[in-house]
């Protein structure tokens, strides 16, 4: 880039010659990307009181711009909005550092966490979620939407310490928070009503589990609650590469027929991906008609699917086959909001991720061929995510929006894509943040401190 960005930016300031993808402007501004270097395109971007006060099209200095406005030059640099991560799981994060195993196993890697509840006390929570939370704020997250195991149906520890981040990160990072409980739990019909108190008192959206053989017909209950206490649902279902069950088919049915696919979101799907094409078209075409968003975790569906030893020999490992992710190409072409989210970072479930939407988007723009990712994919971790959870701002860069913004030095998806983690401006409300992400060693001992200071 041509401007040295200082460190704390004038109270008004434009931003010229951004390369905006088409997604994140008003339909009349678009028309400004171009996928390479040899199809330059530029906006401004004119920032006031920490607000987007005018957007241009086209390069240079807009015309009418009073001559004392301090400009900073990006030379193509691509600028987009701030991310939003619409599926993190905060409660387990870093429990490795806490000194639990990776496994390879979904369902292997739940019983592991279930096992470890009881070691999670309060100060440990909220080492490692804060922990997350530096993390994610650094790299250019707004919002987050964090599932926490809802192990006990009156409302967990986690939830307790969720919300007192959540108050202490408003402004910074708007945390929304989803339960996590499985499906059978709703069996009960009074544990399941307390499950969604508990889950409306927290100011949270209902998040069931529903895993293969899971029954099914509770799912109608589920949504006499969501209705009832007039709850978001976000499932985790079909995390599984098993044909033929799909259960995703009786969300959408119930989505359709309650009329709720808008506030509804189903996370992971693997199974879609491993239908046959007429079946899985047949399953898509009921989740478009029924409205419900879909979000896909490339990092953990590439992790646990296909994932494991070889039937003939356990002592052998054995190469992945299928790649674990649901169908994105289809679901889109139907008109299917789509996000990506980062799921699980260095957890039982995964033994890497960092929490950072771009550092996704790069993954699953080689995992699904994703064609110009950062022109024609970039709303997967910006705007549709900030749908989904029905976030105040869209994420869409217009006159009156926070000045909350991404600034990569690559030019185009090939460059930005390449150099994903690299080089990054994180500008909110119209400053620079300047923090550095958070030393791992900080969280050496996590558990053992928690534990000796009471
Ligand atoms: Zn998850």
């Amino acid at each position: 880039m041509r401007a040295t960005i200082p460190h704390t930016l004038p109270e008004r300031h434009v931003w010229l010659n951004a390369h905006v993808p088409p997604g994140l402007v008003e339909p009349g501004v678009s028309g400004a990307w171009g996928a390479s270097a040899a199809a330059p395109a530029r906006m401004a971007l004119v920032v006031q009181d920490g607000r987007i006060s005018a957007v241009h099209a086209g390069p240079g200095r807009p015309a009418g711009l009073d001559a004392g406005i301090a400009s900073f030059d990006l030379d193509g640099a691509t600028v987009v909005s701030a991310f939003v991560d619409p599926h993190v799981h905060l409660d387990k994060g870093d429990l490795l550092a806490a000194g639990l195993a990776p496994e390879r196993d979904l369902f292997e890697a739940v019983k592991r966490v279930r096992g470890d509840y009881v070691n999670w006390s309060e100060r440990e929570l909220h080492a490692r979620m804060d922990f997350a939370l530096r993390t994610a704020w650094v790299h250019g997250t707004r919002a987050l939407n964090s599932y926490c195991d809802w192990s006990a149906p009156e409302g967990p520890l986690a939830a307790r310490v969720l919300q007192a981040l959540r108050e202490r990160w408003a402004g910074r990072i708007e945390l929304a928070i989803t339960s996590l409980a499985a499906l059978h739990e709703f069996a009960d019909p009074a544990r399941a009503e307390t499950i969604a108190r508990s889950t409306a008192a927290a100011g949270a959206a209902l998040g069931p589990f529903i895993y293969p053989g899971a029954p099914v017909e509770l799912l109608e209950r589920v949504f006499d609650l969501a209705e009832r206490f007039d709850l978001r649902l976000d499932f985790h279902v079909d995390e599984h590469l098993d044909p033929p069950v799909a259960n995703v088919a009786h969300v959408a049915r119930l989505a359709r027929e309650r009329s709720w696919g808008a506030r509804t979101v189903c996370g992971h799907c693997c199974v879609l991906g491993a239908l046959e094409p007429h079946e899985r078209d047949a399953r898509l075409d009921e989740l478009a008609g029924a409205g419900v968003g879909l979000v896909s975790l490339p990092s953990t569906n590439l992790y646990l699917q296909d994932n494991g030893s070889d039937p003939a020999d356990a002592t052998r490992r054995r190469s992945p086959r299928r790649r674990g992710l649901l169908p994105v190409h289809e679901a889109r072409a139907r008109g299917i909001r789509v996000a990506f989210g980062s799921d699980n970072h260095r957890d039982p479930f995964f033994p890497a991720g960092d929490l950072d939407p771009l550092h996704t988007l790069a993954l699953a723009a080689m995992a699904a061929h994703l064609d110009d990712p950062v022109g024609a994919w970039i709303d997967t971790v910006c705007t549709t995510p900030a749908r989904l959870l029905g976030l105040a701002w869209d994420g869409v860069l217009r006159a009156g929006a926070p000045a909350d913004l991404v600034i990569h030095p690559g030019r185009h998806s090939a460059e930005v894509i390449s150099r994903a983690a690299h080089g990054r401006i994180v500008v909110r409300g119209g400053q620079r943040v300047h923090e550095a992400l958070p030393d791992f060693r900080e969280l050496d001992g996590v558990r053992a401190h928690a534990a000796s200071a009471g």
